[in-house]
């Protein structure tokens, strides 16, 4: 009976002494003891990581904005360009060892076209100038791959009309419609101005001529001959 007793005792006593002990934190000797360890713990890493932190958070929110305003204000019409004589373009000059290399990229609605990537890849990491003649509905239904092409300043981008119809015949309103849409669209998405036009399937009558050339637009013509028109030329070897 003694020794539970005693057991008892003790567990009072130890009772006691733990109940004691929480409330000596505030100001005894071993609350002291106590906040140095921590302090130096939370001391030392908190600033560190706080000044690390925060060079690298500040500039993304300051260029984040800045991008936005400069991209919208582009209106949806292109400006006007001036009017120009008829200027037929078939070949450059024979005597120089120059050729042009041109593309087009057009489609009629009802048979959407295609983007070859490859001749993108080669002209580009060749550093080849070439031009594109685009088509107004290729553009609406190819955004990217114009975007892509626009991004290269050694790509001229040509007019092509709309929709790729036969010219001839045709209205001074409607072939006026097929250039001035697809100059807008050329304009709105990558901010360039057609200065050629080819006529497609290369087909065209007075009408045609003097509407382009009221439009502003050169003619290219002649879809396998070269020309010394185009800006930026290569030199064969
Ligand atoms: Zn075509």
């Amino acid at each position: 009976m003694k020794q539970p007793i005693a057991v008892f005792l003790l567990s009072i006593l130890l009772l006691l002494t733990s109940c004691q002990a929480a409330p000596t934190l505030d100001g005894s000797p071993i609350a002291t003891q106590i906040l140095p360890v921590s302090s130096t713990i939370t001391d030392s890493p908190l600033p560190t990581l706080t000044a690390t932190q925060k060079p690298t958070l500040t500039p993304f929110f300051t260029m984040t904005p800045t991008p936005v305003p400069t991209e919208t204000p582009r209106p949806e019409i292109a400006p006007t360009l001036p009017h120009t004589d008829v200027s037929f373009v078939y070949h450059g000059d024979r005597e120089k060892p120059y050729v042009a290399l041109t593309f087009d990229l057009c489609q009629k609605p009802e048979l959407p076209a295609w983007f070859d990537r490859g001749i993108y890849d080669v002209l580009t990491r060749y550093d080849v100038p070439a031009t594109f003649f685009m088509g107004g509905d290729w553009m609406r239904t190819h955004v990217d791959e114009t975007l892509l092409l626009a991004s290269n300043p050694k790509f001229e981008m040509g007019n092509h009309s709309w929709s790729h119809p036969d010219l001839p015949g045709l209205s001074e309103e409607v072939i006026s419609k097929e250039i001035i849409k697809t100059q807008n669209l050329l304009y709105q998405l990558t901010g360039r101005q057609a200065k050629l036009f080819r006529l497609p399937a290369g087909l065209y009558d007075d009408l045609t001529l003097s509407v382009i050339a009221w439009h502003g637009d050169l003619l290219f013509n002649g879809m396998s001959k070269p020309a010394t028109r185009i800006p930026l030329l290569m030199q064969t070897e």
